[in-house]
């Protein structure tokens, strides 16, 4: 199935299963797939490292 770019409706590329607008790359359209994907990735690593703080309490240890 097509995807297509939500801010010039280019026909987006997948790479690496993440769709990317191919007018990013020469700079004819700021949509970035991989953005997106990267902050989704932060979200999740920021949320799983929280979990282990709480669960580990590395710092009290270290006190
Ligand atoms: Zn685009």
């Amino acid at each position: 199935m097509k995807k297509y770019c939500p801010y010039c409706s280019t026909e987006m590329l997948e790479h690496c299963n993440v769709f990317v607008c191919p007018r990013n790359n020469i700079g004819e359209c700021t949509y970035d797939g991989y953005e997106v994907c990267r902050l989704h990735a932060e979200t999740h690593n920021l949320k799983e490292r929280h979990n282990h703080t709480f669960n580990g309490g590395e710092y009290s240890e270290r006190n």
